[in-house]
Protein backbone atom coordinates (compact mmCIF):
# COMPACT_ATOMS: atom_id res chain seq x y z
CA UNK A 1 0.00 0.00 0.00
CA UNK A 2 1.17 3.44 -0.75
CA UNK A 3 0.89 6.40 1.11
CA UNK A 4 -1.86 7.53 -1.30
CA UNK A 5 -4.09 4.78 -0.62
CA UNK A 6 -7.47 5.92 0.12
CA UNK A 7 -9.35 3.85 2.69
CA UNK A 8 -11.56 4.20 5.75
CA UNK A 9 -10.44 7.11 6.78
CA UNK A 10 -12.78 10.03 7.18
CA UNK A 11 -13.51 11.90 4.39
CA UNK A 12 -12.98 15.65 3.69
CA UNK A 13 -15.62 17.52 1.60
CA UNK A 14 -14.72 20.76 1.22
CA UNK A 15 -13.32 22.43 -2.38
CA UNK A 16 -9.59 22.28 -3.22
CA UNK A 17 -8.76 20.43 -0.35
CA UNK A 18 -6.77 17.55 0.30
CA UNK A 19 -8.74 14.94 -1.07
CA UNK A 20 -8.61 16.73 -4.34
CA UNK A 21 -4.94 17.02 -4.76
CA UNK A 22 -5.13 13.40 -4.30
CA UNK A 23 -7.00 12.75 -7.42
CA UNK A 24 -5.55 14.96 -9.62
CA UNK A 25 -1.86 12.92 -8.87
CA UNK A 26 -3.91 9.81 -9.29
CA UNK A 27 -5.64 10.50 -12.14
CA UNK A 28 -2.39 12.37 -14.12
CA UNK A 29 -0.66 8.82 -13.23
CA UNK A 30 -3.59 6.74 -15.31
CA UNK A 31 -3.39 9.43 -17.87
CA UNK A 32 0.31 8.91 -18.32
CA UNK A 33 -0.07 4.84 -18.10
CA UNK A 34 -3.20 5.52 -21.14
CA UNK A 35 -0.50 7.88 -23.17
CA UNK A 36 2.47 5.23 -22.96
CA UNK A 37 0.09 2.08 -24.12
CA UNK A 38 -1.08 4.23 -27.13
CA UNK A 39 2.60 4.73 -27.94
CA UNK A 40 3.30 0.91 -27.23
CA UNK A 41 0.80 -0.12 -29.05
CA UNK A 42 1.30 2.68 -32.02
CA UNK A 43 -2.12 4.01 -31.55
CA UNK A 44 -3.05 7.81 -31.64
CA UNK A 45 -6.55 7.64 -31.09
CA UNK A 46 -7.16 8.18 -27.16
CA UNK A 47 -9.79 5.56 -25.19
CA UNK A 48 -12.73 7.27 -23.58
CA UNK A 49 -11.83 7.27 -19.68
CA UNK A 50 -15.01 6.66 -17.34
CA UNK A 51 -13.99 7.03 -13.77
CA UNK A 52 -15.52 3.82 -11.94
CA UNK A 53 -16.84 5.68 -8.90
CA UNK A 54 -18.82 2.99 -7.27
CA UNK A 55 -18.48 3.50 -3.38
CA UNK A 56 -16.81 6.47 -3.40
CA UNK A 57 -19.09 9.73 -2.08
CA UNK A 58 -21.00 11.96 -4.55
CA UNK A 59 -18.40 14.85 -3.80
CA UNK A 60 -15.48 12.54 -5.27
CA UNK A 61 -17.38 12.87 -8.39
CA UNK A 62 -17.52 16.75 -8.23
CA UNK A 63 -14.02 16.56 -7.44
CA UNK A 64 -13.48 14.52 -10.69
CA UNK A 65 -15.82 16.75 -13.38
CA UNK A 66 -13.73 19.52 -11.74
CA UNK A 67 -10.63 17.95 -12.94
CA UNK A 68 -11.87 17.60 -16.30
CA UNK A 69 -13.31 13.86 -15.97
CA UNK A 70 -16.44 13.79 -18.32
CA UNK A 71 -17.74 9.96 -18.07
CA UNK A 72 -17.77 8.30 -14.50
CA UNK A 73 -19.49 4.64 -13.89
CA UNK A 74 -21.32 3.08 -11.31
CA UNK A 75 -22.54 -0.22 -10.85
CA UNK A 76 -25.77 -0.10 -8.16
CA UNK A 77 -28.42 1.26 -9.21
CA UNK A 78 -29.44 2.88 -5.81
CA UNK A 79 -25.95 4.16 -5.65
CA UNK A 80 -25.78 5.84 -9.21
CA UNK A 81 -29.63 7.10 -9.10
CA UNK A 82 -28.89 8.72 -5.79
CA UNK A 83 -25.75 10.29 -6.85
CA UNK A 84 -26.93 11.38 -10.07
CA UNK A 85 -29.97 13.66 -8.25
CA UNK A 86 -27.59 15.05 -5.70
CA UNK A 87 -24.70 15.93 -8.84
CA UNK A 88 -27.72 17.21 -11.35
CA UNK A 89 -25.95 20.87 -11.74
CA UNK A 90 -22.43 18.50 -12.53
CA UNK A 91 -22.14 18.07 -16.20
CA UNK A 92 -20.68 14.58 -16.48
CA UNK A 93 -22.19 11.33 -17.79
CA UNK A 94 -23.56 8.61 -16.35
CA UNK A 95 -22.50 5.03 -17.46
CA UNK A 96 -24.13 1.70 -16.04
CA UNK A 97 -21.56 -0.87 -15.94
CA UNK A 98 -23.06 -3.63 -13.02
CA UNK A 99 -25.45 -6.26 -13.40
CA UNK A 100 -28.96 -4.82 -13.94
CA UNK A 101 -31.99 -6.86 -12.79
CA UNK A 102 -34.66 -5.55 -15.02
CA UNK A 103 -36.74 -4.28 -12.43
CA UNK A 104 -34.38 -1.38 -12.31
CA UNK A 105 -34.67 -0.43 -16.05
CA UNK A 106 -36.86 2.53 -15.60
CA UNK A 107 -34.97 3.93 -12.62
CA UNK A 108 -31.73 3.46 -14.67
CA UNK A 109 -32.91 5.50 -18.06
CA UNK A 110 -33.81 7.96 -15.76
CA UNK A 111 -30.05 9.05 -15.39
CA UNK A 112 -27.88 6.75 -17.74
CA UNK A 113 -25.80 7.62 -20.99
CA UNK A 114 -24.65 3.67 -21.35
CA UNK A 115 -25.66 0.72 -20.19
CA UNK A 116 -22.86 -1.65 -20.47
CA UNK A 117 -23.45 -4.31 -19.00
CA UNK A 118 -26.68 -5.87 -21.50
CA UNK A 119 -26.55 -9.67 -21.18
CA UNK A 120 -30.02 -10.84 -21.84
CA UNK A 121 -33.08 -10.53 -24.57
CA UNK A 122 -35.01 -9.51 -21.07
CA UNK A 123 -33.05 -6.74 -20.31
CA UNK A 124 -32.94 -5.18 -23.62
CA UNK A 125 -36.94 -5.45 -23.69
CA UNK A 126 -36.99 -3.79 -20.28
CA UNK A 127 -34.53 -1.06 -21.33
CA UNK A 128 -36.44 -0.01 -24.27
CA UNK A 129 -39.94 0.01 -22.91
CA UNK A 130 -37.95 2.69 -19.73
CA UNK A 131 -35.88 4.41 -22.09
CA UNK A 132 -39.60 5.03 -24.50
CA UNK A 133 -40.94 6.50 -21.32
CA UNK A 134 -38.71 8.21 -20.26
CA UNK A 135 -37.87 9.67 -23.92
CA UNK A 136 -41.97 10.66 -24.10
CA UNK A 137 -41.65 12.44 -20.22
CA UNK A 138 -38.44 14.12 -20.78
CA UNK A 139 -37.26 14.01 -24.34
CA UNK A 140 -34.25 11.93 -23.33
CA UNK A 141 -31.57 10.81 -26.07
CA UNK A 142 -31.18 7.21 -27.12
CA UNK A 143 -29.61 4.77 -24.42
CA UNK A 144 -25.99 3.35 -25.77
CA UNK A 145 -25.76 -0.16 -25.59
CA UNK A 146 -22.92 -2.37 -24.76
CA UNK A 147 -23.04 -6.29 -24.90
CA UNK A 148 -21.14 -7.62 -21.81
CA UNK A 149 -19.45 -10.34 -23.42
CA UNK A 150 -18.01 -13.51 -20.73
CA UNK A 151 -14.58 -14.16 -21.82
CA UNK A 152 -14.41 -17.16 -19.59
CA UNK A 153 -13.98 -20.47 -21.19
CA UNK A 154 -14.76 -21.95 -17.65
CA UNK A 155 -18.42 -21.14 -16.58
CA UNK A 156 -17.03 -21.35 -12.57
CA UNK A 157 -14.55 -18.35 -12.75
CA UNK A 158 -17.67 -16.62 -14.77
CA UNK A 159 -17.80 -12.77 -14.06
CA UNK A 160 -20.96 -12.20 -15.66
CA UNK A 161 -21.60 -11.28 -19.63
CA UNK A 162 -23.61 -13.42 -22.34
CA UNK A 163 -22.08 -16.21 -23.92
CA UNK A 164 -19.86 -14.95 -27.88
CA UNK A 165 -22.84 -17.39 -29.17
CA UNK A 166 -25.44 -14.90 -28.06
CA UNK A 167 -24.00 -11.66 -29.07
CA UNK A 168 -25.55 -11.73 -32.84
CA UNK A 169 -29.07 -12.20 -31.05
CA UNK A 170 -28.74 -9.77 -29.01
CA UNK A 171 -27.51 -7.17 -31.01
CA UNK A 172 -30.43 -7.56 -33.35
CA UNK A 173 -32.62 -7.02 -30.70
CA UNK A 174 -31.13 -3.84 -29.99
CA UNK A 175 -31.02 -2.62 -33.36
CA UNK A 176 -34.71 -2.96 -33.93
CA UNK A 177 -35.27 -0.90 -30.48
CA UNK A 178 -36.69 2.26 -30.51
CA UNK A 179 -34.46 4.46 -28.61
CA UNK A 180 -31.66 1.78 -28.30
CA UNK A 181 -28.44 2.46 -29.83
CA UNK A 182 -26.03 -0.44 -30.44
CA UNK A 183 -22.74 0.74 -29.21
CA UNK A 184 -20.28 -2.39 -28.96
CA UNK A 185 -19.64 -4.54 -26.80
CA UNK A 186 -17.88 -4.23 -22.87
CA UNK A 187 -15.68 -7.08 -21.00
CA UNK A 188 -14.03 -8.20 -17.59
CA UNK A 189 -11.00 -10.10 -18.00
CA UNK A 190 -11.40 -13.21 -16.32
CA UNK A 191 -9.95 -13.74 -12.81
CA UNK A 192 -6.49 -14.94 -12.86
CA UNK A 193 -6.29 -14.74 -17.03
CA UNK A 194 -3.88 -13.21 -19.00
CA UNK A 195 -5.58 -10.28 -20.29
CA UNK A 196 -4.07 -9.71 -23.65
CA UNK A 197 -5.26 -13.16 -24.43
CA UNK A 198 -9.01 -11.99 -22.83
CA UNK A 199 -8.95 -9.00 -24.92
CA UNK A 200 -7.50 -10.41 -28.27
CA UNK A 201 -10.63 -12.50 -27.79
CA UNK A 202 -12.43 -9.75 -27.42
CA UNK A 203 -11.34 -7.97 -30.18
CA UNK A 204 -12.11 -10.96 -32.74
CA UNK A 205 -15.58 -10.84 -31.30
CA UNK A 206 -16.42 -6.92 -32.07
CA UNK A 207 -14.71 -7.89 -35.69
CA UNK A 208 -17.51 -10.24 -36.09
CA UNK A 209 -19.58 -7.90 -34.23
CA UNK A 210 -18.89 -4.98 -36.86
CA UNK A 211 -19.22 -7.18 -40.05
CA UNK A 212 -23.15 -7.37 -39.14
CA UNK A 213 -23.40 -4.00 -37.63
CA UNK A 214 -20.76 -1.60 -38.96
CA UNK A 215 -21.48 1.27 -36.26
CA UNK A 216 -20.87 -0.70 -33.09
CA UNK A 217 -17.27 -0.09 -32.83
CA UNK A 218 -17.01 0.10 -29.28
CA UNK A 219 -14.55 -1.97 -26.89
CA UNK A 220 -15.18 -1.30 -23.41
CA UNK A 221 -12.50 -3.03 -21.91
CA UNK A 222 -9.52 -2.75 -19.25
CA UNK A 223 -10.02 -1.57 -15.62
CA UNK A 224 -6.65 -0.56 -12.86
CA UNK A 225 -4.93 -3.44 -13.49
CA UNK A 226 -4.94 -4.18 -17.04
CA UNK A 227 -5.65 -0.79 -19.24
CA UNK A 228 -2.08 -1.85 -21.16
CA UNK A 229 -3.51 -4.98 -22.42
CA UNK A 230 -7.14 -3.36 -23.35
CA UNK A 231 -5.26 -0.63 -25.17
CA UNK A 232 -3.07 -2.89 -26.70
CA UNK A 233 -6.26 -4.82 -28.07
CA UNK A 234 -8.13 -1.81 -29.39
CA UNK A 235 -10.07 -0.67 -26.42
CA UNK A 236 -12.11 2.12 -27.19
CA UNK A 237 -13.15 2.69 -23.73
CA UNK A 238 -11.45 1.72 -20.52
CA UNK A 239 -13.43 1.91 -17.09
CA UNK A 240 -10.79 2.56 -14.13
CA UNK A 241 -11.36 2.51 -10.54
CA UNK A 242 -9.74 2.13 -7.60
CA UNK A 243 -6.17 3.53 -9.65
CA UNK A 244 -7.88 7.33 -9.11
CA UNK A 245 -9.95 6.68 -6.26
CA UNK A 246 -8.24 4.48 -3.90
CA UNK A 247 -9.58 0.87 -2.94
CA UNK A 248 -13.19 0.76 -2.34
CA UNK A 249 -14.64 1.44 1.35
CA UNK A 250 -15.47 -1.74 2.70
CA UNK A 251 -19.67 -0.48 2.86
CA UNK A 252 -22.34 -2.77 1.47
C1 LIG B 1 -15.48 -1.75 -10.48
C2 LIG B 1 -15.49 -1.95 -11.93
C3 LIG B 1 -14.47 -1.41 -12.73
C4 LIG B 1 -13.29 -0.65 -12.16
O1 LIG B 1 -12.40 -1.57 -11.60
P1 LIG B 1 -11.02 -1.14 -10.92
O2 LIG B 1 -10.28 -2.41 -10.77
O3 LIG B 1 -11.38 -0.51 -9.62
O4 LIG B 1 -10.35 -0.19 -11.83
C5 LIG B 1 -14.57 -1.59 -14.10
N1 LIG B 1 -15.58 -2.29 -14.65
C6 LIG B 1 -16.57 -2.83 -13.92
C7 LIG B 1 -17.64 -3.60 -14.61
C8 LIG B 1 -16.55 -2.69 -12.53
O5 LIG B 1 -17.52 -3.25 -11.80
Amino acid sequence: MTSLEYGNEPRRDSGGDARSAELADRLGLVRQRIEAALRAAGRTDPPKLIVVTKFHPAADVRRLAALGVTDVGENRDQEAASKSVELADVDVRWHFVGQLQSNKAKSVAKYAASVQSIDRPQLVDALAKAVAREKDATGRSDLDCYIQVSLDDDAGAHRGGAGPSDVEALAGRIESADGLRLSGLMAVAPLGADPEAAFEKLAGISGALRKLHPAATAISAGMSQDLEAAVKFGATHLRIGSDILGSRPAVG
